[in-house]
C-alpha cells in the first residue's frame, strides 16, 4: 500500500498515545451491506439557499467584535505550530469566525484548541482537528478544481462551522445532520455569513446523500464502528473519505480511504474523540 505523507508527530494528544499507524483489511472497517428491504427513506433535502437578503441579522454573539480577527490570527499560529502545512486549510480556518458557532456563554473559549457544547448532547470539533481532517481530505489523489476540492460530503453538520471552513477549500458543500435542532441551528448560523456554495440537509447521514455524488471528498464529524458502504459507493475513484472510526480496542481512531482505480485503501491513523455517529433522525 502506498504510504500517505506523514502527519505531524508534535499533534497534541493531551493524555493519550496515538496508536501506531496500522493497516486493517477494510472489509473489516466497511459495515455490512444491508438488504434492501426496510429501506430507509432518502435524506429530506431543504437547500438552504444561503444568498440569502437577510444578512443584516446577526444571530451569533460579536463581543469579540473587532478583535476576533487578531484571535483567529493566533489560533491559525498555533495550528501551523501543531503541524497543519495546508495554506488553503489555514486561510479557510483563520477566516470563519469561530464565535459565530458557539453558545454565547462560550464565546471567549470559541479560539481556544477545545471542543465546545452545541447542544443536544453534541460538541464542535477542536479547531486543531477540523483543520487536521482537511489537510487529510485534501491529500487525497487531488480530484481538484482550480486548486480547490470538487464537490464534498460533511457527515454531522452540528452547528455548521466546519462546514463553513470547507465551503472555504472545497467548490460545493453538502452537509447532512440528523438532529432538526441543530440542522436549524446550523442554517441560522450560517444565514448571515451568505456563503453560497454550502447545501444543508437533514436527513440520516449514514445513507450519504446520492443525489450530490460523486464526492470528491467525505467527511465524518461523528464515529461509528464501521464506514458505511454508501459513502464508498458514493466517492468518487480517486476521492478519499475521513473519518472517525471505533477500533478493535473500543476507542476512536481516524480512518482514511482512497478509492483508486485498482480498488480500496485505507489508513487507520491517530486517536481522536468524536460524538457517536447514530442512524435515523431526530
Ligand atoms: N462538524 C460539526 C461537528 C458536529 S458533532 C461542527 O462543526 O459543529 C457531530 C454531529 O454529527 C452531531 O451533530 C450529530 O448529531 C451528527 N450525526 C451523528 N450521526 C449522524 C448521522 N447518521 N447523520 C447525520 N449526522 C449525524
Amino acid at each position: 500500500m502506498k504510504k500517505r505523507p506523514g502527519f505531524p508527530a508534535n499533534l497534541d494528544w493531551g493524555n493519550e498515545v496515538p496508536p501506531p499507524k496500522t493497516t486493517m483489511a477494510v472489509t473489516k472497517l466497511l459495515a455490512p451491506q444491508k438488504k434492501a428491504a426496510a429501506k430507509p427513506a432518502p435524506p429530506v433535502v431543504s437547500p438552504t439557499a444561503m444568498p440569502t437578503r437577510r444578512s443584516k441579522q446577526v444571530s451569533a454573539p460579536v463581543q469579540l467584535g473587532m478583535d476576533s480577527a487578531a484571535v483567529r490570527e493566533r489560533m491559525v499560529r498555533k495550528l501551523a505550530e501543531q503541524g497543519v502545512e495546508d495554506a488553503l486549510v489555514l486561510l479557510a480556518m483563520g477566516t470563519v469566525e469561530r464565535h459565530r458557532f458557539v453558545d454565547s456563554a462560550l464565546v471567549n473559549q470559541a479560539y481556544e484548541d477545545t471542543s465546545l457544547p452545541i447542544g443536544l448532547g453534541q460538541t464542535i470539533s477542536k479547531p486543531n482537528v477540523v483543520a487536521r481532517m482537511l489537510e487529510l481530505l485534501r491529500q487525497g489523489r487531488n480530484l481538484m478544481i482550480d486548486g480547490k476540492l470538487g464537490r464534498v460530503l460533511e457527515i454531522g453538520t452540528g452547528c455548521g462551522y466546519q462546514a463553513a471552513v470547507m465551503a472555504q477549500v472545497a467548490k460545493e458543500v453538502y452537509s447532512i445532520e440528523r438532529l432538526r435542532g441543530l440542522h436549524e441551528r446550523a442554517r441560522e448560523n450560517l444565514r448571515p455569513l451568505r456563503i453560497a456554495n454550502v447545501h444543508l440537509l437533514f436527513g440520516d447521514g449514514m445513507l450519504g446523500y446520492p443525489k450530490g455524488a460523486p464526492y470528491a471528498g467525505i467527511i465524518a464529524a461523528a464515529g461509528g464502528e464501521a464506514v458505511p458502504q454508501a459513502w464508498v459507493d458514493q466517492l468518487a475513484v480517486g476521492g478519499r473519505i475521513v473519518a472517525p472510526l471505533v477500533t478493535q480496542q473500543g476507542q476512536q481512531a481516524l480512518v482514511v480511504i482512497d478509492k483508486t482505480p485498482q480498488g480500496i485503501q485505507q489508513q487507520l491513523l491517530e486517536a481522536v474523540h468524536f460524538v457517536p455517529l447514530k442512524s435515523g433522525v431526530a
